[in-house]
Formats: structure tokens, C-alpha cells, sequence
């Protein structure tokens, strides 16, 4: 039998609205320093910003002039009684900045009379709570039903989310930061991988970047996000229960037995590093889709030594430019990093980013249809092996 426990069974048991019983180690408080020297300040709200500066001795001390209502985060979670699976419902969020012109934009530094979300006048990369977080910590409530129906669970949707932004510069991307930069971004996910690990409530955390207006992006300014979910998601415990299958019948590792076998067959790799190989899966679903797997086991991205952070900046960057020639303008993509969850199934878990896009030709964008939305069943009108050529 499987001792992985269930991400809807999970929650139950550790309690979604976990913010009254914080676990992990109490002396270390995310929420007032970083792990690689990030200076933490306060918005005029009361949420976290935390400046990651190439120089430590840079001084951040700017004040956020702005006069913002105190932050009140209201999202609950509710589970589907049909699936199990979690939602957060966070009506909250309709009001949020939408498409604003370059001159208006939030995640630009401030300057003299435009203060912004960051109020420095310059920044390498810089992290700070979401404005109009799905989820947070301290939303008011308790673990409830839906009108009192037993069988649909409701919670305050306890966790934190993110916003990085990878560069000062508005019109940059994150295919145009040098590896240097890039390699700065990895330390920012490495430390905020380790800091939301032990932030209340936070089961596991997902760094992710969403790129162009086709994938729904409200704001040009390059930057990413990272949500610490108060559950294991559906996908990675999906992906934990065949882990386990497949141990347990093979006494090996899914993701290593699959990263062997596209290297030794090098029909779908587009980049192979010394530490990193990026191939598009034998089972693509979407239209360009390509996988970054690290060479060696390790749970997650605070796990990667110095020269894995090193080799996957430059790995990484070599992809996204491949992403972006492919058509004339830059490529709507998600990227999305997979990671062992915070308390369960680690060692069954193998980092991993996955870069995909909804762009199928020129002029032409992927939906997600009556099979793919409707039933979960996914048709890919490019062969992988088409897509890998085009991309080498
Ligand atoms: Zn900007």
C-alpha cells in the first residue's frame, strides 16, 4: 500500500487554515530576512518586499510614500466534493491592475512623483507580496462547510504569493538577462523556495513565470511569481503516486529512467549541459513544450549546488532564445517549476521545469477545448519530434 498520502487527505489532516498552528522551525521568520542576504522593508500596506542585490552592501532604504488601504486578503478554499481537489475562490482579485500603459507600470522603480510597488529608484531583482493574493496568511475565518453541506469543505486560504521581478529594465525579458542575471534569479527562487517552506500553512511551493498577453499576463514588466499552496496540488501528487508505482516495479526513478532513455536516443534533446538536459517529451501536449531536468535527484531548486545554478542560467537562457525564434515576435510561455512538496513525498520527487506555450503557428493559438477542458484529455496537432527540430 502507499504511505503517499493523498493531497486532498493531506489537507484535511494538516488543516488549510494552519496559520493558528505555524510548524517548522519558529527562530527562523521568513517574513524578516532571506536566506542569501535579501533585505526585507515594508509597503505602505504592510506587505513584504525584499530587495536581492548583486552588491549586499547596496542600502535599501526607501520609503513607500504611497497612502494604501491595509492589506485584506479574503480568499477561501472550497473542495469539490466530485473531484477532491481544492479551490480558491478569491473574488478579491477582479480588481487588480490591468494592461496598465509603460508609464503607469507598478514594477518599474519608483522616480520622483511616480511611486510604484517598488520604492527604490533601481533594483536587481526584487520579491514582494502579492497585492491581490489567491493566498495569504492571516485571512479572517475557519475550516467550515458550504452551507452546512458536510461534504463541501471550506477554509481560509492560508499561504503567500509572490511577485519576482527579474529585472529594472520594462522592456527587457527574461530570454534577454545575462547569465549572471539569470543566475541571480536562480538564488531568488532557491531562497524563496526555502523561505515559504517554512512559512504557515505553505505545503508546497511553485515558482512560475507567465509570459505574453496571449497567456493572460496583465503586466509586461518581466517578472514571475511564486504561490506557496496550502495542499499539494493535483498534479504533483498525481505525478508522487506513479513515482511510486514505478519504484516499487522497477526500484528506479521515473524522471531518471525517462532523462536516460531521451538523452540516449537524442531524437527530442535541444540542449544537453553537464548538469541540466532539455528535451521536448515523447507525450507533448502542447503545441512547443520542453522539459529542463536536472542530471542528479534532488527535491527542489534550494537543493542545486552552485555549478547546477550556474549551468542551468546559462541552459535555460539558451532554450528561452531558441522559444523566441521561432516565430517573429517573442513566445507566450509559461514556465513552471515542478517541486517536491514541503512535508510529503520528497523522496519521491525530481525537480524539474517545464516551459510550454499555446502558440501553434504564426497566427494561430492552441485552446483548451471541449477534450482538454472538458475531459482532461489532451490532442497535440505538432509531433514532438517536430517540435525538437524546429527548436535544434
Ligand atoms: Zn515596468
Amino acid at each position: 500500500m502507499s504511505d503517499f498520502v493523498p493531497p486532498a487527505a493531506h489537507l484535511d489532516r494538516t488543516s488549510p487554515g494552519g496559520a493558528a498552528r505555524p510548524r517548522g522551525n519558529p527562530a527562523r521568520d521568513p517574513r524578516r530576512e532571506s536566506r542569501s542576504g535579501g533585505k526585507a522593508r515594508r509597503l505602505a500596506d504592510g506587505r513584504e518586499i525584499i530587495y536581492f542585490d548583486v552588491d549586499p552592501a547596496q542600502v535599501r532604504e526607501a520609503v513607500d510614500t504611497r497612502e494604501l488601504p491595509p492589506q485584506a486578503p479574503a480568499s477561501e478554499l472550497r473542495r469539490d466534493p466530485l473531484t477532491g481537489e481544492w479551490v480558491a475562490i478569491a473574488a478579491h482579485r477582479q480588481s487588480r491592475t490591468y494592461k496598465p500603459p509603460a508609464e503607469l507600470c507598478p514594477l518599474c522603480p519608483s522616480s520622483p512623483g511616480r511611486p510604484t510597488e517598488i520604492p527604490e529608484s533601481t533594483y536587481d531583482v526584487v520579491v514582494f507580496e502579492n497585492q491581490f493574493p489567491s493566498f495569504a496568511q492571516g485571512i479572517p475565518g475557519d475550516e467550515s462547510t458550504v452551507d452546512g453541506m458536510p461534504m463541501v469543505p471550506s477554509a481560509p486560504a492560508t499561504g503567500r504569493c509572490e511577485v519576482v521581478c527579474f529585472t529594472s529594465d520594462h522592456n527587457s525579458s527574461f530570454s534577454a538577462l545575462s547569465a549572471a542575471q539569470a543566475r541571480a534569479v536562480v538564488d531568488v527562487w532557491a531562497d524563496r523556495t526555502a523561505a515559504l517552506a517554512e512559512t504557515p500553512g505553505v505545503e508546497q511551493v511553485f515558482c512560475f513565470e507567465n509570459r505574453g498577453e496571449e497567456i493572460g499576463v496583465t503586466l509586461h514588466h518581466p517578472h514571475g511569481q511564486i504561490y506557496g499552496y496550502p495542499f499539494v496540488t493535483p498534479k504533483t501528487g498525481k505525478m508522487l503516486r506513479v513515482a511510486e508505482e514505478y519504484l516499487n516495479l522497477h526500484g528506479r526513478h521515473v524522471q531518471g529512467d525517462v532523462l536516460a532513455a531521451e538523452r540516449a536516443a537524442g531524437r527530442r534533446v535541444v540542449v544537453d549541459s553537464e548538469h541540466w538536459t532539455a528535451y521536448v517529451p515523447a507525450a507533448a501536449r502542447w503545441p512547443v513544450e520542453v522539459h529542463v531536468v536536472p542530471h542528479r535527484k534532488v527535491p527542489d531548486i534550494a537543493a542545486l549546488t552552485d555549478a547546477e545554478r550556474d549551468d542551468f542560467a546559462v541552459t535555460y537562457l539558451d532554450v528561452l532564445r531558441r522559444l523566441d525564434g521561432l516565430y517573429d515576435g517573442p513566445l507566450p510561455y509559461i514556465a513552471a517549476w515542478h517541486q517536491a512538496p514541503v512535508r510529503v513525498g520528497r523522496e519521491l520527487s525530481w525537480l524539474r521545469m517545464e516551459i510550454f506555450s499555446v502558440r501553434r503557428s504564426a497566427d494561430k493559438l492552441k485552446y483548451l477545448a471541449g477534450s482538454e477542458s472538458g475531459m482532461g484529455v489532451w490532442i497535440n496537432d505538432v509531433t514532438p519530434e517536430q517540435i525538437a527540430d524546429r527548436l535544434r
